[in-house]
């Protein structure tokens, strides 16, 4: 009998595996195609700076397949990465990204920043800092305006061609976001080596922030780590008043989350900064810094 579940489970296991594989081949299949029909967009979520006014906005993919509907990044970036597909879509996200900064720029009356994510295949590519430049030049936005967000995975290999080209992309005027702050198991080290801009603190340690003080410690001392480090910092996935307003009492730059705004498609991000101030953010009674 035992014999018997054992084969049961075996065959099980083979078929969830048989499965998986199916669907990561279909799902290949079908991401050649978006490629190909351009079923991509970008939406734009807004970055709050501690004043209240939009700093600038994060790109991020969405992809509309015609039957499936909506799928999340989630749930193909990394087999992007794994197949190389990436690098396509990578082309595709920057131009498109550079473009729509130029774009928005055009009718803010401040500087609006764009945030790109870029993959780790994308990053390590030889070809990676001249398709910077002439994306930069085509597009004509200004270098400064555009920050790339890496994650620690990228730059915990800081062998030396990692450091080589972050300083030639600092060179070009663009900056360097660190993202998902504090959920890689690298080293601190790196912070004084890598020559960064920001540290993006994932929200992970901000769910629980105005209630849980082990991870409002945490928050607080990254904060002040980063400012002591010259760093700017901005904390993801604000959700609730409870923890901007927890948040807002610390030195910390920039905020993103729900709280502020959702990922949106550009002519929704364009009406959106034309609403007054209050409308956008709920700054509350003021808090002594
Ligand atoms: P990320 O770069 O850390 O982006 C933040 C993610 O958190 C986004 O999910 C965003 O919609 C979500 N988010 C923002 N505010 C909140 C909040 O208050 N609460 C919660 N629960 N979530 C919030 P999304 O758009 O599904 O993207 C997931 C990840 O996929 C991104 O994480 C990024 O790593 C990757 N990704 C997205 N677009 C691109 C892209 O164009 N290129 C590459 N290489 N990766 C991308
Ligand atoms: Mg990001
Ligand atoms: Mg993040
Ligand atoms: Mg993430």
């Amino acid at each position: 009998k035992a014999k018997r579940r054992g084969r049961n489970t075996f065959q099980w296991y083979t078929d969830e595996l048989n499965r998986k594989v199916t669907e990561r081949v279909n799902l290949r299949h079908a991401l050649q195609q978006a490629i190909e029909q351009k079923q991509f967009e970008l939406h734009y979520q807004p970055q709050i700076h501690h004043s209240g006014r939009v700093a600038g906005v994060e790109a991020l993919i969405r992809w509309h397949h015609p039957e499936r509907g909506n799928i999340p990044p989630g749930q193909f970036i990394s087999l992007a990465e794994d197949t190389g597909q990436i690098i396509p879509i990578s082309e595709w996200v920057l131009e498109t990204a550079c473009r729509d900064a130029v774009a928005l720029n055009a009718t803010s009356t401040v500087p609006m920043t764009m945030a790109i994510n870029v993959s780790p295949m994308q990053f390590q590519r030889p070809g990676f800092l001249d398709s910077l430049k002439q994306v930069l030049a085509r597009s004509g936005l200004p270098p400064a305006l555009l920050e790339l967000e890496l994650t620690e995975g990228v730059l915990m290999d800081s062998a030396e061609h990692t450091i080589q080209a972050l300083i030639a992309i600092r060179q070009l005027g663009v900056h360097i976001a660190l993202d998902d702050f504090g959920t890689g198991f690298s080293s601190l080290s790196y912070l004084k080596r890598l020559p960064i801009n920001k540290l993006k603190v994932d929200r992970s340690f901000v769910n629980d922030v105005a209630v849980d003080s082990r991870d409002a410690a945490i928050v607080e001392g990254v904060v002040t780590m980063a400012d002591k480090l010259g760093l700017e910092v901005l904390i993801e996935g604000v959700e609730t008043a409870e923890q901007f307003h927890f948040l807002r009492t610390l030195q910390c730059d920039h905020f993103q989350g729900y709280y502020f705004a959702r990922p949106m498609a550009l002519s929704a991000l364009k009406t959106y900064l034309n609403m007054p101030l209050e409308a956008v953010v709920n700054l509350g009674a003021p808090t002594s810094l």
